[in-house]
């Protein structure tokens, strides 16, 4: 039921991007894919309708915030993520490891991680058994194996037990896994900053076949040279046939490192947080909607836009649901910048194909400016 294709490999020097495409049980999806994120099975403000009319093709929800609120058990008896968020696309979840790791008071031994859900409240053991009971009961497509994923930047001794221990929960999660028929269960690629702790994690992980690998502990802080060194050290040692996927990751600068570096799948929750703030994304760079010179402005977010919110709502329009705080300019931001991240994964999937992916690169940073200055306009 899992079946990674590719179907074009860049022969460009130093690129290593590849186009295919991924069957789910939910249908199949083309990569290198950009997957919006609905932590709490809704993304911002949208309904799945709106989800799928940006060209979303997989969706991200978070076993984390599910097993807190409503809980897994609630999920599983109302058929699973699927029926109860209503999303008829292919679903992946998170193992739910960043967030306890983000977490602030939390105890870490070989067995899990000891934290509390609620402030003052019981201690709570999440194991990777635990990660994968729960994934299984809110029954995504694609499933995350528990792993640790260590702050930025941290200490090599420390990093390299957590490598090792990372590999040892996820040979656990691999052993307590019931529902193999319609889930794929991804392997997480740690080791910090360190190129052979990185490489290490690869050795450890590859033999252990699992049908996809993540890159982890990236997008923590570390900067988008550090993150393309890391990726460098990393992708070539990951199997060439099998979907990679860079967690956390999605912003339009990484998104071309990443593919560049053969990276298949990508999510974030920037673009629509970003959304909520009025910060939209248009091929000729960042624009603050709420900013006042838009007061006025007829024109759609971005004139080259087939979004659902640019064939129908001006810039004037957006400021005055921003200035109002109607809720309806974060849904229409959103559909916008999820709808631009997918006709950018186009845009990379037919410069690969077409063997000019440096070159399509060059021009979409001509236009849309650079992460290191400041927005193109604002
Ligand atoms: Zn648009």
């Amino acid at each position: 039921m899992f079946e990674f294709e590719i179907s074009a490999r860049s022969k460009e020097p130093g690129v290593s991007g590849r186009v295919g495409s991924l069957t789910t049980p939910h249908g199949k999806i083309e990569t290198p894919i950009f997957m919006p994120v609905g932590t709490r099975a809704a993304l911002r403000a949208m309904t799945p309708d709106q989800v799928q009319a940006t060209g979303a093709q997989i969706v991200l929800a978070n076993t984390y915030h599910l097993a807190l609120q409503p809980g897994a058990a609630i999920i599983e008896r109302l058929g699973g993520l699927h029926n109860f968020m209503s999303m008829p696309l292919p679903i992946l979840t998170d193992s739910g490891g960043f967030q306890v790791f983000s977490l602030p008071k939390k105890q870490i031994t070989e067995k899990g991680v000891t934290f509390s859900w609620r402030k003052g409240g019981e201690p709570f053991l999440m194991t990777p058994e635990r990660a994968i009971q729960i994934q299984e009961q809110l029954g995504a497509d694609i499933i995350m194996a528990f792993d640790e994923c260590v702050p930025y930047p941290c200490p090599r001794d420390y990093a390299e037990q957590s490598v090792a221990r990372t590999t040892r929960w996820e040979q656990r999660c691999l052993a307590a896994r019931r529902r193999t028929e319609d889930q794929a269960l991804f392997g997480i690629v740690q080791g910090s900053t360190y190129e052979d702790l990185r490489r290490r994690s690869c050795e450890d992980l590859v033999p252990l076949d699992f049908p996809g690998y993540a890159i982890g502990g990236l997008s923590v802080g570390e900067g988008l040279e550090v993150m393309n060194q890391v990726l460098g050290w990393t992708t070539p040692f990951l199997p060439p046939d099998k979907p990679r996927y860079l967690m956390g990751v999605g912003l339009p600068e990484d998104l071309w490192c990443g593919v560049g570096h053969g990276v298949d799948m990508f999510d974030c929750v920037i673009p629509t947080r970003h959304a909520r703030g009025a910060l939209l994304y248009t091929f000729q760079g960042k624009m603050r909607v709420s900013n006042k010179r838009y007061r006025k402005d007829r024109l759609p977010p971005d004139t080259s836009c087939p979004c659902y919110t640019c064939r129908n709502f001006s810039r004037a329009y957006l400021h005055h649901m921003f200035a109002a705080e109607e809720v309806t300019g974060t849904t229409l931001a959103c559909i916008h910048n999820i709808s631009f991240l997918q006709q950018l994964m186009n845009q990379i999937r037919k410069s690969i194909e077409e063997g000019r992916f440096l070159e399509a690169k060059a021009e979409f940073f001509a236009r849309y400016g650079s992460s290191y200055g400041p927005p193109a306009r604002n």
